[in-house]
This record gives structure tokens, C-alpha cells and sequence, in this order.
């Protein structure tokens, strides 16, 4: 019998690569969708149906956690804000997913956030170890960037949503501030 192991999807992009490599490995893998750390609202509907879409054609078992999040994600940074922000966001999203997956029967889990070239993969890696030793869960730990392409050309390739921010609004705060003194030219009508 095949090992059940609960995936944490961060986002349609970041699926289909680790899905491939783990299944090649012997996993029988569900996904996990629990993101708290995307803002604003309509950008968080805008990924959880791409990853619905995605899965249209991957069609792995899904469990979708699908209440916005805004209250809880700043209650949990507790005030930190700059980049330290970003290993609590790991260790909150990974320790939920090693809750959820021993509360299921599941005693593997991993996260497509360990395929993302933008994401701090020792970090995730950390979060991912503690997590599983606080819920008596493994945490399955897989450099999985070489296979980072797959699922941005299977996005393009079927239209699928393509984000440009890490997902927080203080990270799309830092993608787009710079681009503000293009907004107004002025003069003309
Ligand atoms: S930048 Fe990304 S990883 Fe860091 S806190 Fe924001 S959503 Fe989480």
C-alpha cells in the first residue's frame, strides 16, 4: 500500500511540479490549500480558483480552506512586519497543514513552497522539520526547484491565473511601490 501524504499547495503555479516528483516517488499525495497569507480578498479568490482550475486536470483529492484570512494572518505576525515576517508565515501555513494531516490519518507531508525560487527554501525547510515534531507528523523535504518551470508552462499553456506578488499585502506593497510615479503623467485629457 502506498503512503498518503498531504501536500500544502501554496498557489496553481507551484503544483504540479512537486505532485509529479512525489508521486514518481511512491506518494499517494491529496492537497492541502491553506494560505491565510494572501490579501487582499479578490486576490485570494483569484488563486484559490486557480488552483481549482489547475486541479481540473491534475485531479488529486483536495481539501480547500477557503475563508479569507487578513485577521488571523496579522494577529499571528503580532506586529512583525519586515522581512522576519516571513518564517512565522512558513511555520504558521506548515504547522496547520502537520495539524491537519495527523488529525486525517495522513503521516507525510510536504509544500509546494519548497519548489519556489522567491521562497527562502531552508527556511521552509526549518518550519516544515519543527512542524512535524510538534505534531508527530514527517515532513517529507525535497528540492523541488528544478521542476519550477512545469507548472508556470501548464499555467500559461491553459490560462491559468499567474500571480505577481508573494501574497501578503506587505509583499505586494514591496513589488509595486516602485511603479507608483507611473500612474498620473499628467497634462493631457
Ligand atoms: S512575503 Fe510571502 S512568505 Fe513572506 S510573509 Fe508575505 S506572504 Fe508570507
Amino acid at each position: 500500500m502506498k503512503d498518503r501524504l498531504l501536500l500544502h499547495v501554496c498557489c496553481a503555479l507551484c503544483l504540479p511540479g512537486p505532485l509529479r516528483a512525489l508521486t514518481e516517488e511512491g506518494f499517494e499525495v491529496e492537497g492541502y490549500f491553506y494560505n491565510p497569507n494572501i490579501h487582499p480578498l479578490l486576490e485570494f479568490r483569484k488563486r484559490l480558483k486557480a488552483v481549482k482550475t489547475m486541479n481540473e486536470r491534475l485531479r488529486v483529492p483536495f481539501h480547500y480552506a477557503a475563508t479569507y484570512g487578513l485577521n488571523a494572518f496579522l494577529l499571528m505576525l503580532d506586529g512583525e512586519y519586515g522581512p522576519s515576517r516571513c518564517p512565522r508565515c512558513y511555520a504558521h501555513r506548515l504547522r496547520e497543514t502537520a495539524r491537519f494531516a495527523r488529525l486525517h490519518g495522513f503521516r507525510f507531508f510536504s509544500s509546494t513552497l519548497l519548489v519556489s525560487h522567491e521562497q527562502q527554501h531552508e527556511l521552509v525547510v526549518t518550519a516544515g522539520e519543527r512542524a512535524a515534531a510538534a505534531e508527530g507528523v514527517e515532513f517529507v523535504a525535497r528540492d523541488f526547484r528544478p521542476f519550477a518551470e512545469e507548472g508556470k508552462q501548464l499555467a500559461r499553456k491553459a490560462s491559468i491565473y499567474r500571480q505577481q506578488y508573494c501574497g501578503c499585502v506587505f509583499s505586494e506593497y514591496d513589488r509595486y511601490a516602485s511603479t507608483g510615479l507611473e500612474l498620473y503623467k499628467g497634462g493631457k485629457r
